[in-house]
């Protein structure tokens, strides 16, 4: 019998679960100190390793900030981030995903258009006040 292309292993349904349940975005490193608590032996690579796999499989979604280190999100849809320029802090933005701009852009360039991302980025209510 044909064993399942992704099965759900123990270590990666513990890194689902750590990134689920908390909506801070966070980094590799910081799910890794996570989920050593449960399963002290396991590896940063590991964790690396499934949270590619988990994006694979559209379980969760990776927001890649080129030279910088990559944030993870429990949330696999689409949907659009305001990032605070002064603590780095990524919040969700409660705004409809616009399919239509990918149809726009598709219709109205050369490029065919797979997706798009948003980040707006500025100052998070907590550092205006520090201002
Ligand atoms: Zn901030
Ligand atoms: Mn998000």
């Amino acid at each position: 019998m044909a064993k399942p292309k992704h099965r759900m292993t123990k270590q990666r349904k513990l890194i689902l679960e750590v990134l689920r349940s908390t909506d801070s975005h966070p980094t590799a490193d910081w799910i890794y100190e996570q989920v050593k608590k449960e399963i002290p032996n396991i590896s940063l690579g590991t964790v690396y390793r499934n949270l590619r796999l988990l994006s694979e499989m559209n379980k969760i979604s990776v927001l890649d900030f080129g030279s910088s280190y990559s944030r993870f999100d429990g949330n696999p849809h689409n949907h659009y981030h305001f990032i605070c320029n002064n603590c780095e802090q990524i919040f969700d933005i409660e705004m409809p995903f616009n399919e239509r701009l990918n149809e726009k852009i598709n219709n109205e360039t050369p490029f065919l258009v797979e997706n798009h991302r948003i980040d707006f980025t500025g100052l998070c209510p907590e550092c205006q006040n520090k201002n």
